[in-house]
């Protein structure tokens, strides 16, 4: 017996702890996709530069599932990408960030927009373009009002669909952000051929720039020459802002202004910017 459980664990590769919270994790999305109260939208506000005005936000998917607690993210977006399941939340949560903005009459509000993110598995669906504007239709919310973030290995994992969903949504003005820019093998063809209104320097190329900010300069020199709008992504030290604002970055994300809020306590700060 000794030995075949020890053969199990080698052969498993994953504990059995590990597995089983999997399995949990798998349970909670698909509770969470009937009961959506359980899933929680997370706002991190996003700032002018030089202003320091609130002038957008991303919208951040949380579970609270009655069983495991609080989820993050990171815990589960890979195991719902890898069940299909992401599809499902996508919707979701767009409806939730559509009656979120609904909330806050167009005239009044400080936002350009706000966005969310879409994962690769999305684009599975050829129709993904229209299921996405039929709930902002439905939701009666003005699509220039939302936004997606897309990264370059989305694009690479689905190009066709990825570029023709860009170009019909960007029709209706829908925003469109290349997020974690300067992460894995970036060959600019996203950035080149798709019609991208903003780009995310991932936080990563904001920590390493502290070393070298000239490189930073040239960088979004070239970006805004491409005619995108920069935004800087975890942005954690007023050393880092003023790097930043050197470059001429005009937007600015990260726990230095606040890390991602509640619904309600965003809904505030809106209505404080104001
Ligand atoms: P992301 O799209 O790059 O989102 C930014 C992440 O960086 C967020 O983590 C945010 O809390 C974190 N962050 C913000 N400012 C700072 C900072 O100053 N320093 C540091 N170290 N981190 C900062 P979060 O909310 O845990 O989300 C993690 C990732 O999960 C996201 O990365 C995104 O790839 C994915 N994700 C989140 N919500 C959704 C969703 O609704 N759909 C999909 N498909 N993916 C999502
Ligand atoms: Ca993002
Ligand atoms: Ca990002
Ligand atoms: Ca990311």
């Amino acid at each position: 017996k000794m030995l075949r459980n020890k053969s199990l664990i080698i052969y498993t590769r994953e504990s059995t702890v590990d597995h089983e919270r999997k399995m949990n994790i798998i349970s909670a999305l698909r509770e969470s996709i009937k009961f959506t109260e359980q899933i929680l939208v997370y706002y991190q506000p996003i700032y002018d530069a030089k202003t320091e005005q609130l002038v957008s936000a991303e919208a951040l998917i949380r579970i609270d599932d009655l069983h495991l607690g609080f989820l993050k993210p990171d815990e589960f977006i890979t195991l719902a990408e890898q069940t299909g399941l992401i599809m499902q939340l996508t919707q979701i949560m767009l409806a939730k960030v559509c009656r979120f903005i609904k909330q806050i009459p167009e005239e009044n509000s400080p936002l350009s927009h706000i966005a969310m993110n879409l994962s690769s598995e999305d684009f599975e669906s050829k129709v993904i373009g229209k299921t996405l504007l039929d709930i902002i239709e439905q939701e009666g919310v003005k699509p220039k009002r939302i936004g997606f973030e897309i990264t370059e290995s989305v694009v690479l994992q689905s190009y066709e669909t990825v570029s023709e969903v860009m170009v019909e949504l960007s029709l209706k003005k829908i925003a469109f952000a290349l997020d974690d820019f300067g992460t894995g093998y970036s060959n600019l063809r996203a950035l080149i051929d798709l019609p991208y209104d903003y780009v995310k320097l991932d936080k990563s190329v904001i920590h390493a720039a502290m070393a070298k900010p000239s490189m930073l300069l040239l960088l979004t020199e070239m970006l805004q020459k491409m005619g995108k709008c920069v935004i800087a992504e975890g942005v954690e030290t007023k050393e880092q802002l003023s790097m930043v604002r050197s470059a001429g970055i005009e937007r600015v994300q990260g726990y230095y202004f606040s890390k991602p809020l509640e619904e309600e306590v965003f809904r505030d700060l809106i209505l404080q910017a104001k």
